[in-house]
């Protein structure tokens, strides 16, 4: 084993070089990455031990000179010189700060890759709610049950519960681990303690380290007064939860509006088709109307015709964002009676006698 061909570096790499070359293959091979991976375990113990010797300039040197032949004690077996890196527990202190800072990048961009590729953003969410026409003019709320990410409760996102200190499980408190394979004796560092033997913190059972889990739960979608049928909600962060603290996704919340069986939308303007009798439209009237906020009375002058128009300023469809109200647009429909009995048969062709101007003389010109 090569230590430099181990990192994939030359032989005149410097220092950073080599602690590029080691944070690239840790962030591939680390355990904590790929765990019950033998093989990856096996190899990142391979680079670990690369790295703290070219790392240290006088182990560097004697690698350099020696092969490494001399790196850790035998350990009792004729045939194979075991390897054995407890000896550089030592060096490991004094860069101790270095070797966290790779591990707190490692595991940042760990988190990071395995929610979203975004930096452990949450994912937008997207819904739809259905409200009633009457419940779209005056506006209110919607209770969604959604499942999404989120925030674990147990360890507050961090995947990390603090604790009192206590010897650490996983090296029963020795900092290091040893195990054989074949004839060779391997020790390293636990990476759990980081060789202190001692643990304060510990992974998050909950959530498996991830800071959230899926959660189903009730959301409170305010609609706001006037909606319009297609509208899209936004609510900020109310998508999935980031990993570790990342930033949360958007919920995007589609309102579908019921039609109403006589209002009938138009920008913020609402259009109304009155049915008026034939009297009404000849001689005037007042006639009652509904608006989405009880009735008003609109004014038909004398003469009225059929499809003409009247505005009620103010009686329409609120603003959904200025909470403006547009009009009442209404249109009158002359509804002639059915004419059964000779009584009033006789005053319609009287009517007609009275006034015989040609209704159709612009038609025929
Ligand atoms: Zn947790
Ligand atoms: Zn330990």
């Amino acid at each position: 084993m090569d230590f430099y061909i181990v990192l994939g570096v030359d032989r005149a790499a410097s220092v950073s070089d080599v602690k590029r070359a080691y944070r690239r293959l840790a962030r591939k091979y680390h355990p904590d990455i790929n765990p019950g991976d033998r093989e990856a375990e096996a190899f990142f113990l391979r680079v670990t031990e690369a790295y703290e010797t070219l790392i240290d300039p006088d182990r560097r040197q004697d690698y350099d000179v020696n092969g490494g032949r001399h790196v850790g004690p035998p350990v009792g077996e004729v045939e194979f010189q075991g390897f054995d890196f407890s000896g550089i527990t030592a060096a490991r202190d004094e860069s101790a700060s270095t070797f966290g800072d790779l591990f707190a990048d490692v595991f940042v961009n760990s988190a990071a890759s395995r929610t979203s590729g975004t930096g452990g953003g949450g994912v937008d969410l997207h819904a739809r709610v259905g409200v009633a026409f009457e419940e779209a003019m005056k506006g209110g709320e919607r209770e969604l049950t959604l499942t999404r990410v989120a925030r674990c409760d147990v360890c507050g996102g961090s995947g990390v519960r603090r604790d009192v200190e206590v010897r650490c499980p996983e090296c029963a408190g020795s900092g290091q681990l040893r195990w054989t394979r074949g004839h060779m004796v391997f020790s390293r560092q636990c990476v759990q303690c980081r060789g202190s033997g001692r643990r304060s913190q510990r992974p998050c059972g909950a959530c498996r380290t991830e800071g959230v889990v899926s959660r189903t739960e009730v959301v409170v979608v305010p609609i706001p007064a006037g909606v319009i049928d297609g509208m899209r909600l936004r609510m900020a962060r109310q998508g999935s939860a980031g990993s570790r603290g990342g930033e949360a996704g958007d919920l995007y919340v589609t309102v579908t509006v019921e039609p109403h069986p006589v209002f009938e939308r138009d920008g913020d303007d609402l259009r109304l088709v009155v049915p008026i009798a034939v009297h009404e439209a000849a001689l005037g009237a007042r006639v009652e109307v509904p608006t989405v906020s009880g009735s008003a009375t609109v004014r038909v002058p004398p003469g009225t015709q059929s499809g003409q128009r009247f505005r009620l300023r103010g009686r329409g469809a609120p603003s959904p964002q200025s909470g403006e109200r547009g009009d009442l647009v209404v249109s009158v429909r002359i509804v002639l009676p059915r004419i059964l009995d000779e009584r009033s048969k006789e005053l319609m062709r009287e009517f007609g006698r009275v006034n015989s101007e040609d209704v159709r003389a612009e038609l025929l010109g």
